[in-house]
């Protein structure tokens, strides 16, 4: 019922055709490997998948595959930071450009629309913000101009969300966060159309960023427990953003499960569950909210996000710390910002935690 970690670099040749299907570690395609590409794709309702040594690893592979020297790609402003770097400082020595526009605005895309364009990017819900943009529109737009469309939906998990469904063409994962849960693996998923990931995972066995078999194990034993999880992070984020919201000490929480957020109706057409993340402001500013994790005592403060523990950062301070002040304004990330990946402790300890930090 538990599948065995194949720790081999290699296996007994079988009169394999060509290089990609050797059994090599490197070239993805161990047992322990096979086993997690199958339940990847099934959870996504995709044709295929493929795991990486990390999210970057999926990220960067997969815009690398379809975004050849002389090539475009159309992005949403606000990404992870990881992922906006690579776009804007890795892929142009490649060759390619890239346009940030504002995915809530369809109309933003047409005017960046140009004949080398290939992608368009966007995530499921952003972070620290936990903005939903309009990833119908998206899709849609992908596919009346021939884009590959790629969504990256840690935050959502295919619990919540199913990119796939809405017409995506590829998903993009940081299974570290949410897939594998359990906060002691670095590991990315890439899932889509068979002829999608077979190009990006020729790609990949170049690049050599397969995964360990034994992450390989441990992700595929987290997969076993992430709607049980994900089903109690939803319920237990909306407890504790609630609570956030009523207390005085409070300025404002980012939450698309709340009615205040500005896209709250969106985001329930969307996802069966608003997900694990949330931040907020503390009056005070941001030395009222340095305070604030001082006294938490439940709550880590750590960067990451998805596991048991609740984790909080400040992303001024770690996640967007790359950002110039000016460009952080214009995302709407406060310096007082707080970042909470809710986990699964009891919401009543977790609230009563937070309630008297503030
Ligand atoms: C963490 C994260 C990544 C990067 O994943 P790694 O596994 O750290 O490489 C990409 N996208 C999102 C939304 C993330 O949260």
């Amino acid at each position: 019922m538990s599948l065995p970690i194949f720790q081999s670099s290699t296996f007994e040749y079988a009169g394999e055709a060509g290089y990609h299907d050797v059994r090599y570690l490197r070239l993805s395609n161990s047992p322990n490997h096979e086993a997690l590409h199958a339940k990847l794709a099934a959870l996504e309702g995709g044709e295929a998948a493929l795991v990486t040594a990390s999210g970057m690893a999926a990220i960067s592979a997969s815009l690398i595959a379809f975004l050849p020297a002389g090539s475009h790609v159309i992005a949403h402003r606000s990404l992870y930071g990881g992922t906006r770097t690579f776009l804007t400082q890795e892929l142009p020595r490649m060759g390619a450009e890239v346009t940030f526009v504002d995915a809530d605005d369809p109309f933003a895309w047409k005017p960046a629309l140009r004949p080398a364009t290939r992608a368009i990017y966007v995530e499921a819900m952003t972070n620290p913000l936990l903005e939903v943009v309009d990833l119908e529109a998206a899709a849609a737009f992908a596919r009346a101009h021939d884009l590959v469309s790629m969504i990256d939906a840690t935050l959502a998990t295919p619990v919540n969300y199913r990119p796939i469904e809405a017409g995506f063409d590829l998903v993009l994962h940081s299974a570290t966060k949410y897939l594998n849960g359990h906060t002691d693996i670095v590991a990315g998923a890439v899932i889509g159309r068979a002829a999608h990931v077979e190009r990006i995972k020729h790609l990949l066995d170049h690049l050599g960023g397969s995964l360990d078999p034994h992450a390989c194990f441990l992700l595929h034993r987290g997969l076993k427990t992430l709607a049980l999880r994900l089903r109690r992070q939803n319920e237990s984020a909306f407890a504790l953003a609630s609570a956030l919201e009523r207390h005085p000490a409070v300025a404002k929480v980012n939450y698309a499960g709340l009615e205040s957020h500005p896209r709250h109706a969106r985001a329930r057409r969307y996802f069966a569950g608003t997900g694990g993340l949330l931040s907020f402001e503390p009056r005070g500013g941001p030395a009222a909210a340095e305070a604030l994790m001082k006294r938490l005592e439940l709550a880590v403060v750590a960067p990451s996000l998805g596991g048991p523990e609740t984790l909080v950062t400040r992303p001024v301070t770690t996640s967007h710390r790359g950002l110039t002040p000016e460009e952080r304004r214009e995302l709407g990330i406060s310096d007082a910002l707080v970042r909470v990946s809710v986990g699964l402790e009891a919401a009543e300890d977790l609230i009563a935690d937070f309630a008297k930090a503030l």
